[in-house]
């Protein structure tokens, strides 16, 4: 028994086989070979392999989404079968006697650079795709797990660390715990992995890596952050027990289920749930959320390989929507960049991402991906109580802009005889010191707040929240972002606007009573956690 230690992010545990999954950027070493041959046979078949995977997820996308969300896999396929990029490949095998893996790095390489400086944006986004097929053979080469790989069973996912892309598209169903070896708490994977109520233990040390193989057994403490590879039948049996005494709680908690969220003395607020996907739908009505409060729309663009049409976004927004039943449903536009990568936009390789062009930002610099989102939301508006909320504001102009373009959608969807909600509320996350700091004029150009304390606590107290050895100075009570959101909760009340808190800091008890106390109207949390708050909000008396 060998036991890691990292932070545990969700309050579970898991038991089972490994998969260690190799990321995107795999680090590929030139080795020499004096047998090429066998070099063409290993890459034949690895390609094979690489084909059945695509041939199976194509098949379970298309019974799970429908044939145009496969098509990608089928496009994939076609491209295993370029006959230029295979011949670059096999060229240089035999004349520069590498090893199969460096050929085909250096070849993906090159051919998704000869896409990326094309002129026609259709051409760019198959960058994307070259790389994607280039990572499938190479980590059927080192016979490794592809973090687009078709999971067959359930398993522990072990991996350096994971992008929200790479999360995003695993099958979630099948993923028993995730373990990365860096990463933060903060990090958009440690929050997904709440959201899914899935244990999850991050920044377990890098001598995990080489201690696991595929198929090792392992159990996840998410309580205590340990990872015990090789466990014994008692640790696995007091593993068990921690589960289902959470679980026990969690079931006491469902009492709570159809209570109002309401003090001793009276003061209602509402709880409501943040997601990322549909899939999370089950849990948030399990715990009675009453109400979505942040909808991370990015992750509908992370889980593809090529942009969500206008009629793919409008199924899904439509879908939460009457799936809520007349129950708000706060969209967020896409807040892609920073540490949400996504290939195919093609995004500027920045030296501070965090501080770059994420968000409302890339909203307005990319109008033409911006308007399709816009559409699809103002389409799905007619079918439910929908809020519309925009990411990383710093500027009045910035919102003033996109105010302009929403009236600009609107106008042409009644001229397309399109209808939408006119009672669609808008607003903005108040996740920049910034936006706090001029909340008094942006409040009244909009109808509520929601504060991003996640995204708040980075900048205000210069932490990057992907960096784990910031955590020690990050301090999420600090005093400096509790008056950012003391001045946001003042700027909105006092123009009679409603203010909420969607960051992970709305499902710390400890303060629920001092959010209360502030006059925050809603709290936004995980599905899971609802309840727990509920609880907490019931037992606190302000008259005291
Ligand atoms: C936040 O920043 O607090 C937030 C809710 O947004 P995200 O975590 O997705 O950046
Ligand atoms: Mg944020």
């Amino acid at each position: 028994m060998t036991v890691f230690k990292g932070k545990g992010v969700n309050k579970a545990t898991a038991v089972g086989k490994i998969a260690v999954l190799t990321g995107q950027e795999t680090v590929v070493k030139r080795e020499r070979t004096d047998c090429p041959d066998s070099e063409l046979e290993r890459l034949e078949k690895a390609k094979t392999e690489a084909e059945i995977q695509l041939k199976e997820l194509a098949k379970k996308v298309r019974e799970e989404t429908g044939s145009a969300e496969a098509e990608i896999f089928e496009i994939h396929m076609m491209m295993l079968e370029d006959e230029d990029y295979n011949n670059a490949v096999k060229e240089m095998i035999t004349s520069q006697k590498v090893n199969a893996e460096y050929a085909v790095a250096v070849t993906g390489d090159n051919f998704a650079q000869m896409f990326a400086d094309m002129e026609d944006s259709y051409m760019q986004a198959r960058s994307a795709d070259v790389k994607d097929i280039t990572n499938r053979i190479i980590a059927c080469l080192t016979d490794s797990t592809s973090s687009q790989a078709v999971l067959r069973e359930p398993v522990v996912i072990i991996a350096d660390d994971l992008s929200p892309a790479e999360t995003a598209s695993l099958d979630k169903g099948k993923v028993l715990a995730f373990v990365t070896a860096k990463g933060s708490v903060n990090s958009h994977t440690a929050i997904l992995a709440r959201s899914m109520d899935i244990p999850a233990v991050i920044g377990a040390g890098e001598e995990l890596l080489s201690a696991v193989r595929d198929g090792d057994f392992v159990a996840v403490d998410g309580f205590t952050g340990e990872v015990i590879l090789n466990p014994d039948e008692k640790t696995v049996k007091a593993m068990a027990q921690k589960l289902s005494a959470e679980k026990e709680k969690k079931r006491l908690l469902q009492s709570l289920k159809g209570k109002a969220s309401v003090t001793v003395d009276g003061r209602k607020i509402s709880i409501c749930a943040n997601i990322g996907s549909v899939d999370n739908m089950g849990e948030v009505l399990l715990n009675d959320a009453e109400g979505i409060g942040l909808f991370r729309s990015e992750f509908l663009y992370l889980e593809k390989n090529d942009f969500p049409t206008e009629q793919e976004q409008f199924a899904v927004y439509r879908r939460v929507l009457e799936s809520m039943g007349g129950k708000k449903v706060i969209i967020r536009t896409l807040d892609i960049g920073a540490d949400k990568q996504c290939g195919y936009f093609n995004l500027k390789k920045e030296e501070n991402p965090a501080l770059g062009i994420r968000g409302a930002r890339l909203c307005l610099n990319r109008p033409e991906i911006f308007r399709v989102q816009l559409r699809a939301l103002l389409r799905a508006s007619a079918y439910g109580n929908m809020g519309i909320m925009f990411p990383m504001i710093t500027n009045v102009w910035e919102l003033e802009e996109i105010l302009r373009l929403i009236k600009g959608i609107k106008k042409e969807l009644e001229g397309e005889g399109i209808s939408y909600s006119d009672k669609t509320e808008t607003g903005i996350m108040i996740e920049t010191p910034a936006s706090a700091l001029i909340s008094h004029r942006l409040a009244p150009m909009v109808d509520f707040f929601s504060v991003g304390t996640n995204d708040l606590t980075q900048y205000t107290l210069a932490c990057d929240r992907q960096n784990s050895d910031t955590e020690p100075f990050c301090d999420t009570h600090h005093e400096a972002v509790l008056s950012l959101v003391k001045m946001a909760c003042e700027s909105a009340h006092s123009h009679g606007k409603w203010i909420g808190i969607c960051g992970e800091l709305a499902s710390d008890t400890s303060l629920t009573e001092y959010f209360l106390r502030l006059g925050i109207d809603e709290l936004s949390v995980p599905p899971a956690d609802v309840l727990k708050v509920r609880d907490a909000v019931r037992r606190i008396d302000l008259s005291e």
